[in-house]
């Protein structure tokens, strides 16, 4: 199984997996044209992929989806509330390509086995997903308020985690955003936070755990090194050492992230 994360953050999200016979992208959170020179980058075409998860209706995750879905003719899956508030935000998408992936089941693609399962953010029904394939267990997990211990559940032990790791606190606190924005993001559910992230990673890595994509990164409120410096001295905390056995990796809003085999 290989994946990039396409883009991250809150801009435009887009993630994308492939094993042999599946190339699956989740979310479409840019423009049609930028998700294209996205997959142009890791030398795919989009036109290739077999399916297209959807996570929630905010615009930085569906911003592309109607115009590629209707340009490729590309199946896609979200859950029905999803679907539902999609209505009117992404144009007409012919019925035969619209599947339903409710939260909180396993759906087959191919060789890969897909579980979704629920967050706590302030969409519809909001869901992320985790792939597994050949025993290697890889997740995606941004857009929640908080990590629950049902969620711990779904993600512990993963080989790769990308992990929300959306703002620094006291950047949030004192920066330019309405209280009203800022209450929102680091209410229940709004986004993780560097250090929640860190405390949240140290109950669900494993021994078999090599590396974690820090995501979603705010652009006002969050530095790549500030970000990746918390959720390291958050677990250093937890007596949880990176280096040791796994590593942390940047993701950025423009750049995709090198095409990576589990
Ligand atoms: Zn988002
Ligand atoms: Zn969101």
């Amino acid at each position: 199984m290989r994946f990039s994360v396409l883009a991250s953050g809150s801009t435009g999200n887009a993630f994308y997996v492939e094993t042999e016979r599946e190339r699956l992208l989740v979310d479409a959170g840019l423009s049609g044209k930028q998700l294209e020179q996205l997959f142009a980058h890791i030398h795919r075409n989009i036109q290739d992929v077999t399916g297209v998860l959807v996570t929630h209706e905010h615009s930085d995750h569906i911003k592309g989806l109607g115009v590629i879905a209707r340009k490729y003719r590309l199946p896609i899956y979200a859950n029905e509330k999803t679907w539902e508030a999609m209505d009117g935000l992404v144009g007409d998408i012919p019925v035969e390509q619209k599947f339903i992936f409710p939260t909180g089941t396993v759906r087959t693609f191919g060789d890969m086995d897909v579980e979704s399962f629920g967050v706590s953010h302030d969409a519809a029904e909001p869901m992320f997903y985790v792939f597994h394939y050949g025993g290697k267990k890889l997740v995606l997990i941004t857009d929640t308020g908080y990590v629950s211990d049902r969620m711990k559940g779904v993600i512990r032990h993963a080989d790769v985690f990308v992990f929300e790791s959306n703002h620094d606190v006291d950047m949030l606190r004192m920066g330019k955003y309405p209280w009203h924005i800022k209450r929102r993001i680091l209410s229940d559910v709004g986004h993780v936070s560097n250090e929640d992230a860190g405390f949240a990673l140290a109950d669900v890595i494993g021994d078999q755990t090599k590396r974690i994509y820090l995501a979603h990164l705010s652009q006002d409120n969050n530095m790549k090194e500030l970000a990746r410096m918390t959720v390291a001295q958050t677990l250093e905390r937890k007596g949880v050492i990176v280096g040791e056995s796994f590593q942390l990796y940047d993701t950025d809003p423009a750049r995709p992230t090198e095409l990576i085999s589990v």
